[in-house]
This record gives structure tokens, C-alpha cells and sequence, in this order.
């Protein structure tokens, strides 16, 4: 038997979703599909799959639950096996992409949306499952939407396996009819009421706004917990600073606990958010849209709301996918209301007003509506979907999307004329990567050249690695162009990788050096996770050592479709400019490029940031002949 505190054990008895539990556990014996709508903090993301367990489900499988961010995975995980009373990665385990905490023993497993419909893609029947909890469906993500449609058709194979879908809120009619008229559950949470407050300093900029209002409920209101929602790491961080270095609470009222939360911050500094504040001190959580329901965090009185969420936003003309600060809707702003009613009545200073609010969408528009399809379409086809007219979504994805997904994977030659999925397609989707890395890999072991771009395609999928400070800017950026080489910004990050190691991974090196050691260290782990993958499927590994050029190309191959040619030079135009090719669209090179001032003829990017201008980074000179080695059916029009 395993020891759990006795503490941990009542506070499962005390969680809403409790009171429900043998209905509940009846409701999963009788129903094959089954939809819970349930506040949150009722308990559904940590207890549901414990009494799927006390049922009997572990016995013929495991159960899944799917989350859509990987720092709810880790923290629901790390709760759920202390109420188990086992270590993570025992009978309680996670998967994220690039980091799998599970064994043999493993019984419930935590996992985001994508590592689901991925593991879809080599066990079509999920037969290692009896159950699926598809959790926060209310958020659509673009994976849970693809999961609903497999599993709908899975579940017409499988009559063992309970599938569940659970949510905040969510327009429970549509699901159930979406699933045949599936029995909804609800679990009524207890909520107490919260005061509305608008724009309670009537000023623009809501960072300002934030932080005045958090310092006048510091000296005027109660005791209680603050929870402030921004956009992500810059604002958090700027807020943060401030609140810490340049508001000193005088002796009468508590001192601040700030603690900010973004999905890139260390894995540590997470566990702050449940520990409770002491006797003199508030806690301040700053944090994005992570504790609207991903995180459930006890003891908030009052919440501040910005009234803005980062978004990916897609512009299929562009094929540029970019991440812009939107307007959130009305349904997730009366979600960060509901926060601040837990634990008693609360109040929420909304930092716009009425009027605004009014104008807000109601409901967040579905992910598959407004974003890339290629990766998806990929997973789609090795799942064995031949044509894309035949699944059933929730929510159909814009018809040009899919063509153009389609248009994209033919140009990588993944899937041929038919439709049908190529041998290079099937290699491709078996890498964790976006279509386009997974490209890059699968040339460069064509090219002799695996052992550096191995490098790039895992510095690519972390962070930054290049640090900036605010204070330290100019010095941070003196110690980059230490870096500068005339072969662009990805052989750039290589380099800093290799000389990394030369120095056998010291940490003191990358803080001289501006470089952010964790990144790192990140980067070191998914290489060699991607050089297993290489090696289970007998590729052969090569150094181009010296030999750029290769190197280059396979970069070619994998970001020919975000390609810019310089424009002619003309003498009364100060910048200059690049035009993207097929689309036309005038951008720059972003001045933290090392090819800043080397202004290449031709270059590819990695993506176009949105400040004052449409700005390319992440850029890799070219030569304008490798475009119609690398993808012949890439329309140019030179
Ligand atoms: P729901 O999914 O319905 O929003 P959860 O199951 O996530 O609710 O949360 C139930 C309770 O467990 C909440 O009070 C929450 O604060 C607590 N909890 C969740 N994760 C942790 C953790 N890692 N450490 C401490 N408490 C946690
Ligand atoms: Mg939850």
C-alpha cells in the first residue's frame, strides 16, 4: 500500500467534483462517450482520471489525458502523483514533446493534445488506451479538434474505449451532438459572486494601469491573493521589475509575492504558484492565459485583467503564421472573472471599459479556422485519411487551408499527386517536428551534412538563445556580433552551440557571453533525442565539417517558402528592403541579424516578427539556383 499525507487526502474530499464522485463513477460505467462540464478548480483535470482508475480501467490499459500546455501537464502530473502516492514517471506519468515520463508501470498518463494525436499516427486504434480524457476542449485547440474527429471514428472500432470530454465551459449541445446525443454531466462548482470594476484608472496603456492597480488593492482592499492576466514574457517580466524594484509597500500594508508565470519559464520556479503567502505578505501572480483554467491557483480575492491575449494569428495570403496581441473574447474574460470567486466573493478590475467589452467576441474562433494546416494534414495522411472530405469535424477548417497545406506538402514531395503520402512523407511525419524541419533533417542526411543541421533543428526548437536584458542591451549586443558570420543567423547559433561544447558545457562562458544556458542545455537533449530517432531509422549521420555549403542548402529545403530577394537599390530609399517571393510583400532585415549589414541578394527566413515593420529573422543567405534544385515545383517566377 503506499503512504499519502492524510492532509492531501482530505482536500480531495473537499474538491467540488467529490460530492459527485459515485454518480460520476456510475456515469463512466454506463456511457461510452461522456461530456463533464465542470468550473474551474472542481477537481476534473486531477480526480478524473483517478476514478476512471477505482473503476477498473487501468486494467485493460491506460488512461490518457490530454492537456494543451505542457506546464499543466508537468504540474497536474506532479499533484496527481503525490495524491497517488508514487514518483512521476511510475504509476503516474507525463509525455511532452521531447520529454516522456513514463514506464511499464505507468497507468494514467498526462500528455499534450499534439503527443496524442501523434502517438495516432503509429497506433490508429490508441490500443494502448481504454480511456481518453480530452481535457479543456472548450479551448480548441487545433489538436483537441483533430482528436475529437479521430476519435470519432475510433470509437466506432472500439467499443472498450471510454472516451471523455471535459471542459470549463463549453457549448455542451454542440459536443453531445457531435457524438450522437452523448450524456452531459455537470458538476456545479461552488462560485461566489465578483464584483465588475472597469477601467478603474482610465488610462491607455495597460501595463501602467496593472501595475497602479495592483498596488491600490495592496493599501486599500483586504487581505487576498491578486492574480493579474497580461500577454506574456515581456509585460510579465516589465510588471514583475517594477513591482519588485520600484514599489516599496511601507510598513502597514503586506509585502508582495510576485510571481510570474509563462510557459517559458524554469520548470523550479513553477512550484511557487501553490505555495500559499505568509502572514505579511499578498501574493501577486502575473501570468498569461495559463491560469485562466490550465492552472488552477487557490486563494485569489482579485483579478486584473488586461483584456488581451497573445494569439497565433495566420495570414494564409502571407503563409506567415505570427504571434499578435489580440483582444480576448468575452467568454475567456468572464472566465478570468470567475477566478477571483474560489475562495470567497471577489472583485475583477477590468482595464477597459464597458463599451469595449461589448465589442469583444463572444467565443474565441475555433484554432483550425485561422491556422497553417501543413503539419496537420501530414499527421492526417500518415494516419491513413487518403481524402479529407471524409472526416467529420466540429468545426470544418476553411477550404483554401487545406489546400494550400496540400499545395505545400506536394512542394516537400511528402505526399504525391494523388494525395497519397510519400516514402518522404511517412519519414517526415515520423519526426516531432514541423513539416519544414523535418525536411531539413531528411536532406541533410541526402547532402552528408545530418551532424549540423541536427544542431539547427534543435536550436530552432527551443527559445532564444541569445540573451537581452533591458539594462544590458548594448553590452548583450556587443557580445552577439562576437558571433557574426557572413552565412546568416542559423550557422550563427551553431557556432554558438559548438564553441559551447568546446568549452564543456561551462555556464560560465554563456553568461559572458550573453547566451542563455538553459536553452542550451534544452537544445543538447532534443538533439539527442532527434539523433535516436535518425538512428532507429538507419540514417546515415554525416559531418560536412568544413563545407558550408550543404549546410546551406538543406536550410534551403526546409524555409524555401519563406524566401526574399533584395530590391534594387535606389538612392532616395533609406533602408533596404526585401520583397517575398511568390507574394510580394516588402519586409527588412531585423536589425539583431547578423546579416544586418551583409544584405545578401537572396535569403530565406524562419519567420517575420510585427514591430514597426514586418521584420525577417532567423535569416540564412542563399543562392537563387538552390531554389530550383530544392523544390523544382516552387513557382517562382523569378
Ligand atoms: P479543474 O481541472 O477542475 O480546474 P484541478 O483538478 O486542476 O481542477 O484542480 C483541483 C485542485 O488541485 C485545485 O485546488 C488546484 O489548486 C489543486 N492543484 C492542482 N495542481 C496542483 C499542484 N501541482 N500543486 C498543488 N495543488 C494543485
Ligand atoms: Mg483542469
Amino acid at each position: 500500500e503506499k503512504i499519502v499525507p492524510a492532509d492531501i487526502i482530505e482536500r480531495r474530499k473537499k474538491l467540488p467534483i467529490y460530492t459527485k464522485k459515485n454518480e460520476l463513477m456510475n456515469a463512466i460505467v454506463n456511457n461510452h462517450v461522456l461530456i463533464i462540464i465542470g468550473e474551474t478548480g472542481s477537481g476534473k483535470t486531477t480526480q478524473l482520471p483517478q476514478y476512471l482508475k477505482e473503476v477498473g480501467l487501468t486494467i485493460t490499459g491506460r488512461i490518457g489525458c490530454t492537456q494543451l500546455r505542457r506546464m499543466a501537464v508537468k504540474s497536474v502530473t506532479k499533484r496527481v502523483a503525490q495524491e497517488q502516492g508514487c514518483n512521476i514517471g511510475e504509476e503516474v506519468g507525463y509525455t511532452i514533446r521531447f520529454e516522456d515520463m513514463t514506464s511499464e508501470k505507468t497507468e494514467i498518463q498526462y500528455m499534450t493534445d499534439g503527443i496524442l494525436l501523434r502517438e495516432c499516427t503509429y497506433d490508429k486504434m490508441l490500443s494502448n488506451y481504454s480511456a481518453v480524457i480530452l481535457d479543456e476542449s472548450h479551448e480548441r485547440t487545433i489538436d483537441t479538434d483533430i482528436l475529437l474527429a479521430v476519435l470519432k471514428w475510433i470509437i466506432r472500432k472500439r467499443n472498450d474505449l471510454k472516451l471523455i470530454i471535459s471542459s470549463a465551459t463549453l457549448d455542451s449541445v454542440k459536443f453531445s451532438n457531435y457524438f450522437d446525443g452523448a450524456t452531459v454531466f455537470n458538476i456545479s462548482g461552488r462560485m461566489f459572486p465578483v464584483n465588475i470594476i472597469y477601467n478603474p484608472f482610465q488610462l491607455y496603456d495597460y501595463e501602467r494601469s496593472a501595475a497602479k492597480t495592483v498596488i491600490m488593492i495592496n493599501e486599500q482592499k483586504e487581505r487576498g491573493d491578486i492574480l493579474v492576466f497580461l500577454t506574456g514574457e515581456d509585460d510579465i517580466e516589465t510588471l514583475s521589475d517594477y513591482l519588485n524594484y520600484e514599489y516599496k509597500p511601507s510598513s502597514l500594508h503586506y509585502n508582495l509575492k510576485i510571481i510570474p508565470v509563462y510557459s517559458a519559464l524554469p520548470w523550479e520556479q513553477q512550484a511557487l504558484i501553490f505555495e500559499p503567502a505568509k502572514k505579511n505578505e499578498r501574493k501577486v501572480i502575473i501570468a498569461t492565459n495559463i491560469a485562466e483554467t490550465s492552472l488552477t491557483v487557490d486563494g485569489i480575492r482579485y483579478v486584473i485583467d488586461s483584456g488581451y491575449v497573445k494569439q497565433k494569428v495566420y495570414n494564409p495570403k502571407k503563409d506567415m503564421e505570427v504571434l499578435t496581441k489580440v483582444r480576448v473574447s468575452q467568454a475567456q474574460a468572464i472566465q478570468r472573472t470567475g477566478r477571483a470567486g474560489r475562495v470567497g466573493p471577489g472583485v475583477c478590475y477590468r482595464l477597459y471599459s464597458q463599451s469595449q467589452f461589448d465589442l469583444f467576441p463572444s467565443a474565441p474562433i475555433p484554432e483550425i479556422k485561422r491556422t497553417s494546416l501543413t503539419n496537420t494534414v501530414l499527421l492526417l495522411k500518415k494516419i491513413g485519411f487518403i481524402n479529407l472530405n471524409d472526416i467529420d469535424f466540429l468545426d470544418a477548417p476553411p477550404t483554401d487551408a487545406i489546400n494550400f497545406a496540400l499545395t505545400e506538402l506536394e512542394l516537400f514531395e511528402a505526399i504525391d499527386k494523388t494525395g497519397h503520402i510519400t516514402e518522404i512523407g511517412i519519414k517526415m511525419a515520423s519526426f516531432p517536428l514541423e513539416p519544414n524541419l523535418a525536411k531539413m533533417l531528411i536532406i541533410s542526411e541526402v547532402l552528408g551534412c545530418t551532424e549540423e543541421i541536427l544542431t539547427i533543428v534543435a536550436l530552432l526548437s527551443v527559445s532564444n538563445i541569445f540573451f537581452r536584458p533591458k539594462k544590458k542591451q548594448k553590452l548583450a549586443d556587443k557580445a552577439k556580433s562576437n558571433f557574426f558570420t557572413n552565412n546568416g543567423d542559423l550557422i550563427m547559433m551553431m557556432n554558438v552551440y559548438n564553441q559551447w561544447h568546446q568549452t564543456s558545457q561551462d555556464k560560465n562562458w554563456c553568461h559572458e557571453n550573453f547566451i542563455n544556458h538553459r536553452m542550451l542545455l534544452e537544445a543538447n537533449s532534443i538533439r539527442e533525442q532527434l539523433l535516436d530517432i535518425m538512428k532507429s531509422r538507419k540514417m546515415k549521420l554525416k559531418s560536412s565539417f568544413s563545407d558550408m555549403t550543404p549546410v546551406l542548402k538543406s536550410i534551403c529545403a526546409g524555409f524555401f517558402q519563406n524566401v526574399a530577394k533584395k530590391k534594387p537599390y535606389l538612392a532616395n530609399r533609406k533602408k533596404y528592403d526585401y520583397i517575398t517571393l511568390p507574394s510580394n510583400e516588402v519586409v527588412f532585415i531585423h536589425p539583431g541579424s547578423c546579416m544586418h549589414k551583409v544584405l545578401p541578394a537572396w535569403v530565406v527566413y524562419q519567420k517575420v516578427v510585427t514591430t514597426s515593420k514586418e521584420f525577417m529573422r532567423g535569416i540564412t543567405p542563399i543562392d537563387c539556383s538552390w531554389l530550383i534544385e530544392m523544390a523544382p515545383s516552387f513557382n517562382l517566377q523569378i
